[in-house]
C-alpha cells in the first residue's frame, strides 16, 4: 500500500478544469479562447473577435500538474486529483480538495456533482466519489481491523459566519483553545455506513444551502461550502477529508459595489481566498508561521493543514469564453501562485 512517507512536508497538487461552451454563451456570440494541448498545460489566445486557432494574437500560457480539457468526465478529474488522497485519512492523514474559479466555471459540477439528475448518467462530484473510495478502503484487511466509524460534516461560511448544514443552518461557533486547536462548537457529525447515506447529507445540506434564499445561485456563489469525511476510531479524531466548493472569485471584487451589504461579502470573499492562498504557500515552504487567523475558512481549516501527514490539491475551474477571459486569466494566475513555492 504505497511506500513510506516522505517526512512532515505538505504536499500540494494544482489542477486546472475546463468547461465545455455552453449553450447560452454560444447564443450569445461567444467563443472557446482555451485550449489544452498537452497534459499540464492550459492556453488562453486572447483574441478580440473570433479568428481561426492559427491567427490568435496573443497567447498566455500555464503550466499545471494536470489539466482537464472539456472532454474530461468527473471521474477522470476525481482520479487524478482527490482520489490519490483518499487513503492517506487511513494513515492518520489529513486531506483537503478545493475547487477555485468563477461562478458558473463549474466548482459545483465538479465537488457536487448534478443532483437533480436522478438515475443513471447523472455525473457522480467528487464528495460521492470520494465517499465511494472511503467505504471500498474501509473494506481492506489492514484497515478493517481499525475497527473505523465514518461520519459525515456538512457546513458553510457565509458573510464569515458558519451555518451547521445538516442542522437547519445552525449558527456555529468558531472556538481557539489554548494548544491552539481550533473547534467548530456544536458541528453535527452523522455517522454513515454506505455511500448511500454519504448522499442523503448532501443532498440534505444542499436544500439547507439554498433554503430560504431568493436566488439559489447568488448565495451559492458567496458562500464557501465544506464537506467533510471524518474517521474515528472510538471516538478520537483519525483522519479527515475535506472537500470545499468555494464562493466564486469574482465575487472578492464586489467591494466596489454601491449596496452595503454586497461590499462586506465582497470584502469577507476576497480576504479568505487571499488567506487560503497564502495559507497553502506558507505550507508548500514549511514557513513556520501560517496566517490561518485571517480568514474564518482558514480558521476552520487549520487542524486540516497543519497535520504531518497532510496534503492538499487545488482544481481551478475556467470558462472557456472569451467575455470570461479577464476572470479565466485571474483564476489562472492565482492558481499558479499556488504551485509556486
Ligand atoms: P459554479 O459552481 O462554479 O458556479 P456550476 O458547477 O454550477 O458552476 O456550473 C455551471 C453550469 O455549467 C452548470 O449547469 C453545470 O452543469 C455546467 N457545467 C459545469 N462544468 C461542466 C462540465 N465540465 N461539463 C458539462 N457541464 C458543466
Ligand atoms: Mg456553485
Amino acid at each position: 500500500l504505497g511506500g513510506p512517507e516522505p517526512g512532515p512536508q505538505h504536499r500540494i497538487r494544482v489542477c486546472v478544469r475546463k468547461r465545455p461552451l455552453n449553450p447560452r454563451e454560444a447564443g450569445l456570440q461567444d467563443f472557446d479562447v482555451v485550449t489544452v494541448p498537452c497534459r499540464g498545460v492550459v492556453v488562453v489566445h486572447e483574441a478580440r473577435q473570433r479568428l481561426d486557432l492559427s491567427r490568435y494574437l496573443e497567447s498566455q500560457t500555464f503550466r499545471f500538474d494536470h489539466a482537464f480539457d472539456e472532454s474530461a468526465p468527473n471521474e477522470l478529474v476525481y482520479r487524478n486529483t482527490a482520489q490519490p488522497l483518499v487513503e492517506s485519512i487511513f494513515r492518520r492523514g489529513m486531506a483537503t480538495c478545493f475547487a477555485y474559479g468563477q461562478t458558473g466555471s463549474g466548482k459545483t459540477h465538479t465537488m457536487v456533482g448534478d443532483l437533480s439528475a436522478k438515475g443513471q448518467g447523472c455525473p457522480k462530484g467528487i464528495y460521492t466519489l470520494a465517499a465511494q473510495d472511503v467505504f471500498c478502503w474501509l473494506q481492506e484487511p489492514s484497515y478493517k481491523q481499525l475497527e473505523l466509524q465514518v461520519y459525515g460534516a456538512f457546513f458553510e461560511i457565509y458573510g464569515g459566519k458558519v451555518y451547521d448544514l445538516l442542522n437547519w443552518r445552525n449558527r456555529l461557533k468558531v472556538l481557539e483553545d489554548g494548544k491552539q486547536q481550533i473547534q467548530v462548537v456544536g458541528l453535527q457529525e452523522e455517522e454513515v455506513s454506505c455511500v448511500e447515506d454519504v448522499m442523503k447529507l448532501i443532498e440534505m445540506g444542499n436544500r439547507c444551502r439554498t433554503s430560504g434564499q431568493t436566488s439559489a445561485n447568488t448565495h451559492s456563489s458567496r458562500s464557501h461550502a465544506i464537506f467533510q469525511i471524518i474517521l474515528r476510531k472510538r471516538g478520537k479524531l483519525h483522519g479527515k477529508f475535506s472537500l470545499i466548493d468555494l464562493a466564486g472569485n469574482e465575487r472578492g471584487a464586489d467591494t466596489g459595489s454601491a449596496d452595503r451589504r454586497t461590499r462586506l461579502e465582497g470584502a469577507e470573499i476576497n480576504k479568505s481566498l487571499l488567506a487560503l492562498k497564502e495559507c497553502i504557500r506558507a505550507l508548500g515552504r514549511n514557513k513556520a508561521h501560517t496566517p490561518f487567523r485571517a480568514s474564518k475558512l482558514t480558521q476552520v481549516l487549520r487542524d486540516s493543514f497543519i497535520g504531518e501527514n497532510s496534503c492538499t490539491c487545488m482544481i481551478a475551474t475556467i470558462s472557456p469564453g472569451m467575455r470570461s477571459c479577464e476572470h479565466t486569466l485571474n483564476t489562472l494566475r492565482y492558481a499558479n501562485r499556488v504551485k509556486e513555492l
